[in-house]
């Protein structure tokens, strides 16, 4: 056993007492889902995993073992689960008003976008509010091509954008999209990940070159004026890979050339996540035209938005568009909360200190595990690239599952990501503490030694 992992493997204390689970047994829930849901629905561990109960960083199963939640609910419990100020909020408007929809006033709304304005670039200032971050890159989409009066629009490889006819075109994995009509008239460009380019190079040179193949594919692929150009700041879904700092500075000149608008999908990436910027795209200096987000907006309430300038929203008031529950009271008093304890919690330089703690760990352990191919992200954004070997790097897509369920075995709960599953993906509240870090490390040296 290398240093790092000590004989401690035991889980940072709490006071939260877990209540007892008297629902349906495990077997009985598998059953009923196995009969009863969508067989597309899939779970992450071989051996599913029943979840009753949550407090801030931690879930219980049914049995009351509770496990560190280093995936948040694939990065959607943005201050960690059940956090009592966000939870009073929506109860509060739960025994007030539970919904009403747009076409009646309601002061949640206005004060929600107002807020979220507060937090982006002079100019993007007007928000709509939608259910999912599928629905968000819909919304985009069409403003995009309404606004710009044209239809074709660009996305990255490697990409998630969502699953809906509309956004599956622009996500960019095989893995995600089924044999049906769907690209309508989005094309992917290279994604500037060093890692896995086909360019060569320092990571500089290999974005500037990804570039240059976006310039040509407008060229030759498109009618030289585009609608858009979507781009994850930092790719959650593909296994969070992102291009060097110059990529989305030359990517979005390029778009602005051909007359298109570019799109920041921080779905993953917003809110503090990434520490040093509250939003994604500040990592990289540059201002967006439009800024979808999802998930980490509401902690687990369904809510979702595109906020953009008001010239770019006025061309949707040509026709009759509404959202039956986008925004409802509840979900938006749960973002409210989210916003506010981000803020008053200091979650974003939390996840600033606590990311880089996580990153020089995992780094420390690339030293030791030959599996480990590569370490990036920002934040506490992370992903560990699993390969057989370092050379050929391929894809070690059974080691990652194995390591997945050592790790949950020892109560520490990841994601997994990549084409090839082979990326661990680490994406916990930003609410976890120094303690929680050192235990996740102690516990993937453990499970990396299989
Ligand atoms: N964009 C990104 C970057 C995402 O990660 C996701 C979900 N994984 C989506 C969009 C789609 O969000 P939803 O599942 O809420 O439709």
């Amino acid at each position: 056993m290398t240093e790092l992992a000590s004989e401690r493997l035991t889980l940072p204390p709490t006071d939260h007492r877990p209540r007892p689970y008297d629902g349906p047994s495990k077997a009985d829930v598998l059953a009923m889902r196995k009969q009863y849901l969508h067989p597309s629905l899939f779970t992450l561990y071989r051996d599913p995993l029943l979840i009753v109960e949550g407090h801030l960083q931690y879930v219980y199963d049914e049995t009351g073992r509770r496990y560190l939640d280093f995936f948040a609910g694939i990065v959607t419990v943005s201050c960690g689960h059940c956090h009592p100020k966000i939870t009073a909020r929506i109860k509060t408007q739960v025994e007030t008003l539970q919904h009403t929809t747009t076409v009646y006033l309601h002061p949640n709304l206005p004060l929600l976008a107002k807020k979220l304005a507060s937090k982006m670039p002079p100019g993007l200032d007007v928000t709509y509010f939608v259910n999912s971050g599928s629905e968000a890159n819909d919304l985009a989409m069409t403003m995009a091509r309404l606004y710009t009066g044209n239809f074709d629009l660009v996305a990255v490889r490697n990409s998630y954008h969502g699953g809906s006819p509309g956004s599956t075109g622009l996500t960019s994995h095989s893995t995600w999209k089924y044999p049906l009509p769907q690209s309508n008239g989005v094309h992917h460009t290279f994604s500037p990940d060093p890692y896995r380019s086909p360019f060569s190079g320092t990571p500089e040179q290999i974005a500037t070159q990804s570039v240059a193949e976006l310039k040509d594919l407008i060229r030759f692929s498109t009618p030289g004026k585009i609608a858009g150009f979507i781009a994850e700041p930092i790719q959650g879904v593909g296994g969070v890979t992102h291009g060097a700092p110059n990529y989305l500075r030359e990517a979005y000149e390029v778009v602005r050339g051909a007359g298109g608008l570019c799109i920041a999908d921080e779905v993953q990436t917003g809110f503090g996540r990434t520490g040093e910027h509250y939003w994604g795209f500040q990592n990289w200096g540059v201002v967006p035209d439009m800024v979808t987000m999802a998930k980490g907006l509401g902690n687990g309430a369904a809510i979702a938005a595109v906020t953009t300038r008001a010239e770019i929203a006025q061309a949707m008031t040509q026709r009759t568009h509404l959202n039956t529950f986008g925004g409802n009271p509840v979900a938006a008093a749960a973002a409210l909360g989210v916003l506010e304890a981000i803020d008053e919690d200091g979650l974003q330089e939390n996840s600033r200190v606590q990311g880089a703690r996580l990153k020089q760990g995992l780094q420390k352990l690339q030293a030791v595990h030959p599996l480990i191919g590569d370490v990036r992200g920002k934040g506490l954004m992370v992903g560990v690239e699993l390969v057989r070997d370092r050379g050929t790097k391929t894809p070690a897509s059974k080691e990652t599952l194995d390591v997945l369920d050592a790790a949950r075995a020892m109560n520490l709960l990841i994601g997994k990501g990549g084409i090839d599953g082979n990326v661990l993906r680490i994406k916990p509240p930003m609410c976890i503490t120094s303690e929680d870090v050192d235990f996740a490390l102690d516990v993937l040296d453990r499970a990396l030694r299989g």
